[in-house]
């Protein structure tokens, strides 16, 4: 059975996301997404809200679970003795971070390999960060993101 680790930070979770967990789903038997939680952030929501929101938006996928960890990915996915991290590449923004990050997880864990999938083209551009600039100016960024999690983030930040 082929099971893939699927880290984030998720605040919030965006089409964008979602995009990745269904093709992670599709192409593994188990996909595990996990909430990091990095001291060094300073996250719109707690990690129990954006826990119940990606349970809530991946309910229809019964290969899909939602988890938290702490401290080094690669620690978490082999104590769960997952060997697949999955990740997302966007723009070649993204691929300079990513090679960076892949290879030196790679250094500290050997046998866990990271693959990339790239979203749908409408959804190449979309990150959480960009979606609380917009509402914190005040523009509409509804079509980026579930309807229940986009109020919520109107809720926090304006
Ligand atoms: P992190 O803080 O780890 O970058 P994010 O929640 O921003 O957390 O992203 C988690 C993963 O999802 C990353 O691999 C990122 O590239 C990917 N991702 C984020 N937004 C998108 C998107 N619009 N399309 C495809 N992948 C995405």
């Amino acid at each position: 059975m082929t099971t893939a680790l699927y880290p984030g930070t998720f605040d919030p979770l965006t089409y964008g996301h979602l995009d990745l967990i269904r093709r992670g789903a599709r192409l593994f038997d188990r996909l595990t997404v996990a909430i990091a939680e990095n001291p060094r952030k300073t996250p719109i929501f707690p990690v129990d809200t954006r826990m119940n929101m990606l349970e809530t938006h991946t309910a229809d996928l019964p290969n899909v679970n939602v988890t938290s960890f702490q401290g080094l990915v690669v620690d978490y996915a082999r104590d769960n003795g997952i060997d697949t991290l999955l990740r997302g590449l966007r723009t070649s923004g993204d691929f300079e971070f990513e090679y960076q990050m892949a290879l030196t997880n790679r250094s500290l864990a050997p046998h866990v390999e990271a693959v990339f999938l790239m979203p749908s083209p409408e959804y190449t551009f979309l990150s959480s960060s960009l979606i609380k600039e917009v509402v914190l100016n005040g523009g509409d960024a509804s079509r980026w993101l579930p309807r229940d999690v986009y109020d919520a983030v109107l809720e926090q930040l304006r």
